[in-house]
């Protein structure tokens, strides 16, 4: 048959409609999407007639696959084969079991989120993590808003509207997503005041910028890159001993939100939540979903008076935490009481945490179900990502997938569920780090059928 025969055998839609297995998708499926997939797959089939349905049972196969394409949700899993742990693109954290728990709680019924149990009276949203971030912390007070860079606007716009903010050149970054320090803060309406060179500011640089019109003297911490070389910085605690002698307050935006160190585990040189504060800082700003591995929110932790002065900012409004995501911070703040607890029930420190052992064990496992000799396992390097040791290297394992990598990489993408791999110098690379140790037999299957 000829590509113009094949086009005019097509079938059209009222015929379709009528055969017996889309009748019957037609009862459980609303009309207008059935009728919506049986013109995308006529369309397929016009495009390429050489691979159209030949029969009923085809063409309702190719309409039922289309209707559940249509049907499947925007915001769906997938297998992150990166071994990026806090990867931004992939959702940052994944959340702890206790704290997916919470938020089933909380969002089937009603709660006390603004209401006061013990008096029967109206209540605060603000209080509900506050004593557990006080515990774990060593703060004073602390107050929870939407995600960290919400959190930095509203302490700035609180202690420096109008005012002079001042901060080194160094530290003025954009951490993603075109979020920029230096436009966060002229937003907030602070007169940003420049001090330092890229590579060196001294605590003399700041000292000459400190006058009757400063609000706040800001420190950013640089979390996704660094810089070697002929550099000098000001450390937080000589920062902080400079701006108590003046009586300016001392903002230390942390972004990565650590909360118990990582050193033992080759990760250092990022301060925890409480390293911070200890350090001197009136006031410290970090994220819910990086390190702290819990839900997106913003950390304000400090100074009593200054967190008062910013729950009655109105700005705080427009930034308030839902219900959800304070359940899930609660449970998530709570396996911090114990560190192994939380090394262990905290998916983000499990993973960047475990050894190398359990993890090639798996993948030669994962390699003996696809049972294909394009796959092998290799040594690989993971990294933490989402702001944070941004040179770490993880030691950790892979499979690498041989063949056409693009064509590999993108059928990978395209299953379901998704799997997102790495392609470096052209290798296909399926990081096991990222990949929870439940989803591998659904690895195998997916990487399978991606080689099929
Ligand atoms: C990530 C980061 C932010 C922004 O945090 P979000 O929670 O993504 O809004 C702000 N400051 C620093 C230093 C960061 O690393």
């Amino acid at each position: 048959m000829s590509t113009a025969d094949a086009r005019r055998a097509l079938p059209s839609v009222s015929a379709l409609l009528e055969t017996e297995s889309v009748r019957s998708l037609l009862e459980r499926t609303p009309r207008a999407l059935v009728v919506d997939a049986i013109r995308r797959t006529l369309d397929a089939a016009r495009r390429a007639p050489s691979s159209a349905p030949s029969n009923d049972a085809d063409w309702a196969a190719a309409i039922s696959s289309e209707v559940s394409r249509a049907e499947q949700p925007s915001l769906r899993r997938v297998l992150n084969g990166t071994g990026v742990v806090l990867h931004t693109n992939l959702g940052r954290a994944p959340l702890p079991r206790a704290a997916i728990d919470a938020i089933a709680r909380v969002a089937a019924g009603f709660s006390n989120l603004e209401y006061d149990i013990a008096r029967g009276a109206r209540g605060s949203r603000y209080t509900h993590c506050a004593a557990l971030l006080r515990e774990l912390t060593g703060a004073e007070d602390a107050l929870v808003v939407n995600n960290c860079a919400a959190a930095l606007v509203l302490v700035l716009d609180t202690l420096s509207n109008g005012r002079d903010a001042i901060v080194s050149r160094g530290e003025l970054i954009e951490i993603g997503g075109s979020f920029r320090i230096p436009e966060i803060m002229a937003k907030s309406g602070a007169r940003l005041v420049e001090v330092g060179t890229t590579n060196r500011t001294h605590v003399d640089d700041y000292r000459r910028a400190i006058s009757a019109e400063t609000g706040v003297i800001v420190k950013v911490h640089r979390s996704n890159f660094e810089i070697a070389g002929f550099v000098a910085d000001v450390s937080a605690r000589d920062l902080a001993g400079l701006a108590a002698g003046h009586g300016v307050p001392l903002l230390h935006d942390l972004g990565s939100g650590l909360f118990v160190s990582l050193d033992e585990f080759g990760l250092s040189g990022e301060p925890t939540a409480s390293d911070a504060l200890r350090a001197g800082a009136s006031v410290v700003t970090m994220s819910g979903d990086k390190l702290l591995g819990g839900p997106q929110a913003g950390l304000i932790l400090g100074s009593r008076a200054i967190l008062e002065r910013v729950r009655k900012n109105p700005l705080t409004r427009s930034y308030r935490v839902d219900k959800l995501t304070l359940a899930a911070l609660e449970a998530t703040l709570a396996l911090y009481r114990d560190r192994t607890t939380a090394l262990r029930e905290i998916p983000a420190l499990a993973q960047l945490t475990m050894a190398i052992g359990p993890l090639r064990e798996r993948a030669e496992a994962i390699v003996r179900a696809v049972g294909a000799a394009s796959v092998a396992v290799v040594d690989s390097d993971a990294s933490v990502g989402g702001g944070a040791f941004p040179t770490a290297r993880i030691p950790s394992i892979a499979l690498e997938i041989a063949g056409r990598a693009e064509e590999i990489e993108r059928r990978l993408r395209s299953g379901e569920p998704a799997v997102v791999a790495r392609v470096a110098d052209g290798r296909v690379l399926v990081d096991l780090r990222t990949i929870f140790a439940d989803d591998d037999a659904e690895l195998a299957r997916c990487i399978r059928s991606a080689i099929a």
